[in-house]
């Protein structure tokens, strides 16, 4: 009764030293400081020299010292390293052991601390020879049960303030994924919190696309093949995966990187020296990588947006530039320099079709590659194709299409230029590297194409129409506005120049004996003629009726005289029904004040001249022998 007594005082000291412990923390929790004050009543209560507790590694089933009392006692032999399974089976028969390490006269007491069936450490007591004999039985036994009490309520609570701080670190990351849309900081992020979690682990991310720059990120590419088996598996059904390998002493985990629309890859935590991984760990890396799932999937989506956002803007640039009525060459310019700029593209070409599709024509504009012999080849295929099928070509490595040949050329994007469902060409895209452009890329030549051709084929149209302003219908030679504003540029730029006016004679028999469709003709035939015997910068225009002129830049009297005589003569040789023109021709230089109307009167003069004189003839009209 008395030893009962005694006891209960012992253990009720116990519990209310316990008690103060927990309760000075005020609301500030250090386990370490608890374990320590935990000891130290022990030992008190005991009068044990020195006190260890041995915590017990979930992880790694073994014991580890959490904490010993500092005492200046010499520790004879370190307590035997005893695996948690094979201390298991000792307690359930002795929950004490005494040990006698004889030499160093020295005693040890051992004390599980289990709460029900599990074991959470054991405590050593240690004390000199038979310091612990006062003890009976029963107070070891209530000693062991109110510490391995108290140690569970500690570890429970070191339990809760190191959730929180995961679930703090965890809420960080999160706050900080969403604040950011830039992939690389989130996957940077999810690997520094890991090494901050678990320093010993190695991490890799393994990614499904898209794996370059990423700096010192560890990025791994997600490969489909056997060595990945469990990371597949992880990608594939989206949950978390283990591998154990004994061999290599190590423990895998896989948890996928999920979002709401996909998997986006699997992270990889590779624990050395096999172990377990625990549960709440688990869920805290799955957590953390599901997070990183969404905000991966949140970045990629921005990204996505923010380039569409980017491709509309330069196909509204683009649109917006080929509107303001840039003439031909300046928008197809405009088209390849963008094309290079944004596709990082080495050679933009713009294709023409004539109507049966069989001739090629290079637009001005495009880079000079495609003025080039070489270019040809890939015009042809690509012209052959796109008549054939009337689509765009995506093409990664053009030498696999014909490997006897040698293609400077890999990468190959081609577009049909279609306007009212008629094809008018294609642009030709290209690069040396394979697999150069993406197939985003590809989408964004495709839409740009589309948005331009109506401006191409309108400019074309109304270049077109231009030059139909510029020729007469019925000669194709110029008209006489044309003529007039050449022949002022001229006077401007040249140093001399001579003009012939031209009309034919007895031109109203021609109509009155064989109509006036035989006299078009006539007309045509003496334009014909003009066409044929004068230079590409000379200008032969119809100046009215059956009358015509030719201007000759930069040539003197002499040449004007010369070009005007063979004209006269042709025109006697060739026309059928035959028919004869008059000829005056004047001429100006920089030496003398001249104008337009007086080069023109002069030359009117001259005509005037030659039909008085006979017809079929030249007269010259130098200038000096005239009045202005
Ligand atoms: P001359 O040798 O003096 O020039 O005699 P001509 O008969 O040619 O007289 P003139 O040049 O004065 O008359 C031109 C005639 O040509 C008048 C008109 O009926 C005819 N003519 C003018 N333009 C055309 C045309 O586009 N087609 C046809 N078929 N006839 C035209
Ligand atoms: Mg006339
Ligand atoms: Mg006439």
């Amino acid at each position: 009764m008395e030893m009962d007594t005694l006891e209960r005082q012992i253990i009720f000291k116990l519990k209310s030293r316990f008690f103060d412990i927990i309760d000075t923390e005020n609301g500030f929790f250090h386990y370490e400081k608890l374990l320590d004050e935990m000891l130290s009543a022990i030992k008190a209560l005991t009068g044990a020299a020195e006190v260890i507790l041995y915590g017990c590694n979930e992880w790694k089933q073994e014991f580890f010292i959490e904490a010993a009392t500092k005492s200046d006692f010499q520790l004879s032999t370190l307590p035997p390293s005893i695996s948690c399974t094979g201390l298991k089976g000792w307690i359930r028969e002795n929950r004490q052991i005494r040990s006698r390490a004889g030499e160093t006269q020295s005693e040890e007491l051992m004390l599980p601390l289990i709460k029900g069936e599990q074991l959470l450490g054991c405590m050593f007591l240690i004390g000199g020879m038979d310091s612990f004999n006062t003890l009976p039985e029963k107070i070891l036994q209530e000693l062991s049960g109110e510490c391995g009490q108290f140690l569970e309520k500690a570890q429970g609570l070191a339990k809760i303030v190191s959730e929180e701080k995961r679930y703090k670190q965890l809420y960080r990351v999160t706050e900080k994924f969403h604040s950011s849309m830039d992939m690389d900081m989130v996957l940077g992020e999810i690997i520094y919190t890991l090494q901050e979690v678990y320093p010993t682990f190695t991490y890799y991310l393994l990614l499904s696309q898209d794996n370059k720059n990423h700096g010192d990120l560890p990025i791994r590419d997600l490969e489909y093949d056997s060595e990945n088996i469990a990371a597949m598996q992880a990608y594939v059904t989206g949950a978390v995966q283990f591998e154990d390998s004994v061999l290599e002493k190590r423990s895998v985990l896989y948890a996928p990187l999920k979002g709401k629309q996909g998997v986006y890859g699997v992270l990889q935590v590779i624990a050395p020296n096999t172990l377990m991984f625990p549960k709440n760990e688990v869920e805290f890396i799955t957590l953390l990588a599901r997070t990183a799932g969404s905000a991966l999937e949140n970045a990629q989506l921005y990204q996505q947006s923010k380039r569409l956002i980017a491709d509309l803007q330069l196909i509204n640039e683009t649109s917006h530039r080929l509107n303001s009525n840039l003439r031909l060459t300046e928008m197809m310019m405009f088209m390849s320099e963008q094309i290079l700029q944004s596709f990082d593209a080495e050679e933009a070409g713009f294709i023409l079709l004539s109507a049966d599709g069989l001739h090629t024509n290079i637009m001005n504009g495009s880079t000079d590659f495609f003025h080039t012999k070489d270019a040809s080849l890939y015009i042809r295929y690509i012209q052959k194709k796109i008549m054939k099928e009337r689509e765009s070509l995506f093409i990664g490595d053009f030498s696999l299409q014909n490997q006897k040949k040698v293609f400077r050329f890999k990468s190959i994007m081609a577009v049909p230029m279609t306007q009212s469902g008629e094809l008018k060409g294609f642009a030709l895209v290209m690069h040396r590297s394979p697999y150069h452009f993406s197939f985003e890329t590809f989408k964004l030549l495709q839409s740009l194409i589309h948005h331009s051709t109506l401006a191409f084929t309108n400019s074309m149209l109304r270049e077109e129409l231009e030059k139909m302003v510029v020729t007469d219908h019925l000669t194709k030679l110029y008209s006489r506005s044309y003529l007039d504003e050449r022949i002022h540029l001229s006077m401007n730029e040249d140093i001399e120049g001579s003009f012939i006016l031209i009309d034919i004679d007895d031109f109203k028999t021609i109509n009155d004996t064989y109509g006036h469709q035989v006299g078009d003709e006539v007309i045509i035939q003496v334009a014909d003629v003009i066409n044929g015997n004068i230079r590409a910068t000379d200008i032969g225009a119809r100046w009215g009726g059956e009358e015509l002129a030719v201007y000759l830049p930069g040539v003197s009297l002499a040449g004007g005289k010369v070009i005007a005589e063979r004209l006269v003569n042709r025109v006697f040789e060739c026309s059928n029904p035959q028919v004869t023109i008059s000829c005056g021709v004047s001429y100006w230089n920089r030496g003398r004040k001249d104008t337009y109307p007086a080069l023109f009167k002069r030359a009117d003069r001259a005509l005037y001249s030659a039909k008085q004189s006979g017809k079929n003839k030249v007269v010259l009209e130098s200038g000096e022998n005239f009045f202005i």
